[in-house]
């Protein structure tokens, strides 16, 4: 499969509009804004669109990042929508609406929670990331070293910089074949991944310092309520990657990290390592994701969420038998 085999829906099509998931990582930017430009540079005369809801000011490294919207300009009526990096149609954000309007869609996801949505759906589970699956869709000639730096930064951000199970032989080849448009692969890394504010660090040891285990220490809860990201100045998009501080820490099994986003609703960044598959967690509660990372939102008190995040861990915890499924 490639986008010339997507061609008849991207050829004829004269206005394209991008959208990716709701709180966009660096997947979900990288791919949706790695397309706009690669579309851009393939088909001139379409108009491309990319459309992301506000997200970390880090991804200003991505030249192409600012070439992203959160709404389309007055007048645009896109003839063709392309989701990527979103297992469900509900999971969009910023025009979650075109879904909605008839419009021929185009879906490109790893998920493999994705039962394939839309008019034309490439869905690869096997591959680390969205950003990982356009590569291969793509003609790299035509590949920009701007539209290279974004789909590596969306590699490195869901294999966790090459080290996450996702991580296969595939996945290094493209990463290496991305460094040869001449991107700062180190610079991408240090700027999307590892450097923090001062306010984030001060999130993350409040959350960690306040962690609760379970279930002898297999099992630990993080929390972040809206009165703790007040006090430190923080908002959602400056949380990702505390759930990996909790998930690394001996003879814990699975990790959540909550967040509140409304008094009394808390949406749950669920890690496992081998033994058990937190989609499956995940799943019980209304939402998915991958086998070792996943995410849900809880309706309910903190304490709640925590003792039946428990009971459905503790129970994937004993069929497991100490096994991935
Ligand atoms: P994160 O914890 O990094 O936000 O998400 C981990 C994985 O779970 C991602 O692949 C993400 O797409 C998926 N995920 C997170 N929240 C939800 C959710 O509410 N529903 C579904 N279906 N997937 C989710
Ligand atoms: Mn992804």
């Amino acid at each position: 499969m490639s986008f010339a085999a997507l061609e008849e829906a991207v050829r004829d099509a004269r206005n394209i509009a991008i959208v990716g998931h709701g709180k966009p990582d660096s997947d979900c930017i990288g791919s949706v804004v790695g397309t706009a430009l690669y579309l851009r540079a393939v088909y001139p005369d379409a108009v491309v669109i990319p459309l992301l809801e506000d997200f970390h000011e880090k991804f200003g490294i991505l030249e192409g990042a600012k070439e992203a919207r959160q709404e389309l300009p007055e007048g645009f009526t896109p003839d063709l929508l392309i989701v990527c990096d979103c297992s469900e149609a509900y999971r969009i954000g910023a025009g979650s609406e075109l879904a909605e309007a008839g419009i021929r869609t185009v879906v490109i996801d790893h998920h493999a929670t994705n039962a394939g949505f839309g008019d034309e759906a490439v869905v690869r589970p096997e591959s680390s990331s969205t950003c990982e699956v356009l590569f291969t869709l793509m003609d790299h000639e035509k590949i920009s070293k701007d539209c290279a730096a974004c789909l590596y930064a969306g590699i490195v951000g869901d294999t966790g910089v090459f080290r996450h199970s996702c991580t296969s032989p595939a996945t290094m080849r493209v990463a290496a074949s991305l460094m040869e448009y001449g991107i700062n692969a180190h610079a991408i890394i240090r700027a999307t991944y590892d450097l923090h504010s001062f306010a984030e660090n001060q999130i993350l040891g409040a959350v960690l310092s306040s962690a609760v285990t379970a279930l002898d220490g297999q099992v630990v809860f993080g929390t972040a309520t809206r009165q703790m990201m007040a006090e430190c100045g923080v908002t959602p998009k400056h949380l990702d990657g505390i759930v990996d501080h909790l998930i690394n820490v001996v003879g814990v099994k699975a990790a959540v990290f909550m967040y509140e986003t409304e008094p009394g609703v808390f949406k749950a960044s669920l890690r496992s390592g081998e033994e058990i598959a937190v989609s499956e967690a995940a799943k019980a509660f209304g939402g998915g994701g991958h086998l070792r990372a996943a995410g849900c939102t809880l309706a309910m008190g903190a304490p709640e969420a925590r003792y039946r995040l428990t009971q459905v861990l503790g129970s994937l915890l004993k069929e497991s038998g100490g096994q991935a499924k």
